[in-house]
């Protein structure tokens, strides 16, 4: 499943909001034969950098297109998102990070194509019990959420197996058909295959690796090479190679990444 990163390099990350270039890109991306489902992971904060008329315009073509806004962000720019187009179809990175069960409700409640991603939800419980308001909340809104991965960085990929066993965790302790939900089914259904189903039709190298942009564009705070999503100290690249080899790299990664986020 495929989402246009909207970032070229490192530093996009804190200037997208308003760059026009940015808009450039995302129509690049859409123009290739790629069932695109989404934009982002993207960040932004704060009402004023999420309700700039570059974001609009993305926004704008995210509703015309039918794509999720996958938004790492906090609660002013979430509702500046909405303003751009109540219609807009969000995931939200882990559903704020520290926003509590009880506003998350009240989102969820106002905004109905509002859909929460728990990677990072680690108040989700307290010593391996599930918290009982996240109990209340993920039985309630049992077609609001998924679990992503979030292996944005190598230490993440090292920790796969422990962060997988923690969801598991508290998934076994919601009542199966909820922890279902959850787990795969809400993923299946929401991002479901397009109904032309080009990408079976495309090589898997094609999808992520063919050009080095925004695809794998690295958001990670401790790297400064550019399409890996490799921290420096530990990718591979020689000064000598090229993104693309880079990419090539770490394609297997970046897919599986994305696919596990919403299916395992
Ligand atoms: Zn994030």
């Amino acid at each position: 499943m495929a989402f246009i990163r909207p970032y070229r390099n490192h530093a996009d990350r804190g200037t997208w909001f308003r760059d026009p270039a940015i808009y450039a890109l995302i129509e690049q991306e859409l123009s290739r034969d790629i069932d695109w489902r989404g934009i982002g992971e993207f960040h932004v904060f704060g009402a004023e950098d999420a309700g700039t008329p570059e974001v609009k315009r993305i926004v704008d073509l995210a509703v015309k297109r039918g794509l999720w806004l996958h938004a790492h962000c906090d609660e002013a720019a979430l509702e500046a998102l909405y303003r751009h187009d109540p219609r807009a179809r969000i995931v939200w990175a882990h559903t704020g990070f520290g926003v509590p069960p009880e506003r998350i409700a009240q989102w969820l409640d106002r905004h109905p194509t509002l859909v929460g991603e728990l990677s990072y939800r680690y108040d989700v419980t307290s010593d391996g019990k599930l918290d009982p308001a996240w109990r209340a909340l993920l039985t309630r809104y049992r077609d609001r959420f998924v679990l992503g991965s979030d292996t944005w960085i190598n230490e993440r990929w090292s920790r796969y197996g422990e962060i997988m066993a923690l969801y598991r965790g508290w998934l076994a302790q919601l009542p199966s058909d909820v922890a279902d939900d959850v787990a795969y089914r809400n993923g299946e259904r929401l991002f479901a295959p397009g109904s032309d189903n080009r990408r079976n039709r495309l090589p898997q190298w094609l999808i992520w690796g063919s050009t080095p942009i925004a695809s794998n564009a690295c958001h990670a705070d401790a790297c400064t090479a550019e399409y890996t999503g490799l921290p420096r100290s530990r990718s591979r690249m020689s000064s000598t190679s090229s993104a693309r080899s880079c990419v090539q790299a770490t394609k297997t990664a970046s897919v599986s990444a994305v696919v596990v986020s919403f299916t395992f």
